[in-house]
């Protein structure tokens, strides 16, 4: 029995396995006691080390995604947004657009909810074990302008293009040089019709050739980034805010920045289906 235990425990160690280790003497006692059946221990083992290993994968994969501070879908209240349709959300939460390679859109004005809910998601996705990364516009053509200036472009460009799921936030806030939209445009090139993105926006299509600094661009990456996507438009007010509207000037309340985008549908090729889902 000692030799047995013995053997166990220099298994659960040569395993790495050692939160299973630290339950084991208890659970020799529940067995001892006839509290739990001997199909019951091992299953209890067996849990308790996969519930560790998966919040320790969980917590590193957030942190190399970029996803925190972590939001939840759960932690959204959709009653503050009554433009939004909750069941379109609900859909993405089931993560097929991934496998699918589809982009989605989520437009609006600022304070709207558009990062809370393209992190949920991506969260939602670490933890059905997909990989994410995201990254402002700004960080990722910042980084792919360095990395091409020391002859990385197309390692940095493999990097990116190897999440199954990349979020790519805050399009429109900040000027993009030409050269930056031409970077942006190689790695959506590299992940067309082979890796689901996320982008959120506050300008909407017909802004682009503005927001990019080049019609022919942002044409170009519309083209891609319009194809099999998914255009969520939220319509409300700034939940940051929300307990401050009465603060806010109406002639800043009116002006462009809280102000919804134009609607997707004006120029570009926007989907076919901009309410069901993926243009297929
Ligand atoms: P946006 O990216 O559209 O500018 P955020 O998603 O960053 O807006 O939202 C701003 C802040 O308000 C975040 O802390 C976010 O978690 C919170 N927030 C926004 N909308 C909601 C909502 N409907 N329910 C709960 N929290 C929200
Ligand atoms: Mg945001």
């Amino acid at each position: 029995m000692t030799d047995l235990l013995d053997r166990i425990r220099g298994a659960l160690v040569g395993l790495k396995m050692p939160r299973a280790l630290e339950a084991l003497d208890h659970t020799l006692r529940q067995l001892e006691t006839g509290e739990i059946t001997a199909i019951e221990a091992i299953d209890g083992l067996l849990s308790e080390e996969y519930a560790t290993r998966e919040t320790r994968r969980i917590d590193v994969a957030l942190r190399t995604a970029k996803l925190l501070p972590v939001k939840t879908l759960e932690g959204f209240d959709f009653r503050f947004q009554p433009s939004l349709d909750r069941e379109r959300i609900a859909a993405l939460a089931q993560l097929d657009f991934i496998r699918r390679a589809e982009i989605v859109h989520f437009l609006g004005p600022p304070g709207t909810g558009k990062s809370h809910l393209a992190t949920a998601l991506g969260v939602a996705a670490v933890k059905a074990g997909r990989s994410v990364y995201r990254a402002t516009l700004a960080e990722l053509i910042s980084a792919l302008t360095q990395a091409e200036r020391e002859g990385r472009l197309a390692e940095k460009i493999r990097f990116y293009a190897r999440a199954s799921l990349l979020i790519v936030d805050e399009i429109g806030y900040l000027p993009i040089t030409t050269g930056g939209a031409n970077l942006f445009f190689q790695l959506v090139n590299a992940r067309y019709e082979k890796g689901a993105m996320i982008l959120t926006s506050n300008r909407g299509f017909a802004e682009w050739g503005e927001v990019f600094g080049d019609p022919v661009v942002a044409t170009a990456l519309l083209d891609r980034l319009l194809h099999h996507a998914v255009v969520i438009q939220i319509e409300g007010a700034s939940y940051r805010l929300r307990a401050h509207a009465d603060l806010i000037p109406e002639h800043v309340r009116a002006n462009a920045p809280i102000a919804p985008p134009p609607p997707p549908k004006r120029r570009g090729r926007p989907p076919k289906n901009q309410n069901g889902g993926a243009d297929h």
